[in-house]
């Protein structure tokens, strides 16, 4: 008899949340990430967590946390070339998605979630999975590294370019569902003197913004802008994806010269086309896939880390529900799962419109849209800032258990 063993691929956002509950549930996790270490600092731009993703970080106890490291954005402008800033007061921008919400970087949520396991839980960092195995009664898994080892359930959390999507479900083309945009964020120095404020150039299929982090020395800049189909470039060679960059901005003025100059003394470029993942289910045997490895909604379009963070706490929920059994307590997670994901989906789309106007007439919209807001009463911003009803929606579809209204595992057997 033994509490079950349960194999994590990823060490960012899902897989650490769900390291939590299976151990408080009773199961025994163990985390592989392929970074050397956890990528905590910088890597990122700053993710959002609504409603009940907030609850989930409570019950984890770590709610405090997660608000004392909320960024300190609150004023968005917008820059277009020749014509005067508009500005807007950030929390109007989702205070219709939901009436709780925290903006935090990832790398900060990360080690968050990271601390709050990191005692109870075996991480292994430096490697991944190379292939898994189902014997029937538990999965065989190789590592580049380690030795194989044995689990009764595994649970792919490693994000957008999972490994374990692509061993159990098969190619990433055969998913991904590309929207049109890419996104890529870095760190320069804060020489705007910038302190709570966000500011973005706008010209038709691309932006351009930075914001100050952290003790305000430094600044997270990004760009995001629109492509008809994919870039052609190795997804692992930084130096490509900087020259791309270059490419596609060094003809725009404005601060763009300058971040330019700072990408290429960043160390922590994080680069990825805009895309969904969308498949017709996430689990299979014994094997589970959570957060973006499923059901990506599109990186910074589509709520993705509350996703993540909701997805992981019902898996985990599900399963000790179902005493274990993966059958039973996967197929649970994917009924319970399937009307938030659905929902994601659509906010992507609508989404990027309003970050990467296509148009000169779409820049002016969002201009007077801003301008607009702060002057309309709270039922009027609210029903405007939802995403078109979607974003709202998702989160009244995700319904949570408390803890303390489920069950722990009382042994097990396994392997
Ligand atoms: C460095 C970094 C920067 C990001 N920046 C942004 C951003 O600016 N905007 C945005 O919208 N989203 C960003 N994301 C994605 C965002 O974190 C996720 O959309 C969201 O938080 C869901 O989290 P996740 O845990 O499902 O996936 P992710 O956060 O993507 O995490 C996946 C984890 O799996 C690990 N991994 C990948 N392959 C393997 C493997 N073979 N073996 C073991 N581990 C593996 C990765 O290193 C990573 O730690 C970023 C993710 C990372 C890792």
């Amino acid at each position: 008899m033994g509490q079950p063993r349960v194999l994590i691929s990823g060490a960012s956002v899902a897989g650490p949340v769900l390291a939590y509950w299976l151990h408080r549930f009773g199961f025994r996790p163990t985390v592989v990430e392929r970074t050397a270490e956890l990528r905590a600092g910088g890597g990122g731009h700053a993710v959002d967590l609504f409603g009940p993703a907030l609850d989930v970080m409570d019950w984890m106890g770590v709610g405090d946390q997660v608000e004392r490291a909320r960024t300190t954005t609150e004023v968005i402008a917008l820059v277009r070339p020749g014509r005067p800033w508009v500005e807007v007061p950030a929390e109007m921008l989702s205070e219709g998605v939901s009436e709780r919400h925290i903006e935090i970087m990832r790398g900060d949520l990360a080690r968050i979630v990271f601390d709050a396991t990191r005692n109870q839980v075996e991480y292994v960092f430096g490697d991944s999975i190379t292939a898994l195995q189902d014997e029937g009664g538990a999965v065989r898994a190789t590592f580049e590294h380690a030795g194989p080892r044995h689990f009764d359930l595994v649970v792919g959390a490693d994000g957008l370019h999972s490994i374990t999507r692509r061993l159990i479900f098969g190619p990433e083309e055969r998913f991904s569902r590309f929207l049109g945009g890419y996104l890529a964020v870095f760190t320069v120095p804060n020489h705007l003197a910038l302190e709570n404020r966000m500011i973005g150039l706008s010209v038709p299929g691309r932006t351009a913004w930075l914001y100050p982090v952290g003790d305000r020395t430094h600044a997270r800049a990004g760009f995001l802008w629109r492509a008809p189909r994919l870039h052609d470039y190795d997804r692992h060679d930084l130096d490509a994806q900087r020259r791309l960059l270059h490419e596609l901005y060094g003809d725009l003025g404005w601060e763009v010269p300058r971040l330019l100059a700072g990408l290429d003394r960043a160390d922590d470029l994080y680069m990825d086309s805009i895309t969904q993942i969308v498949m017709p289910t996430w689990t299979g045997g014994r094997v589970a896939l959570v957060g973006d490895a499923g059901y990506c909604p599109g990186p910074a379009v589509g709520g993705g880390t509350s996703l993540a963070v909701i997805g992981a706490y019902l898996l985990a929920s599900e399963l000790v529900r179902a005493g274990g059994d993966p059958t039973d307590g996967f197929a649970a997670y994917q009924r319970a799962l399937e009307p938030v994901v659905r929902h994601s989906r659509s906010i992507g789309p609508a989404a990027i419109d309003l970050v990467i106007p296509a148009t000169r007439r779409r820049i002016w919209i969002l201009a007077q849209a801003m301008r607009l807001l702060p002057r309309l009463p709270l039922v009027v911003r609210r029903r405007i800032t939802t995403g078109g009803g979607s974003a709202s929606a998702m989160l009244d579809e995700a319904r949570l258990t408390p803890p303390d209204l489920l069950p722990r595992l009382t042994g097990l057997s396994g392997r």
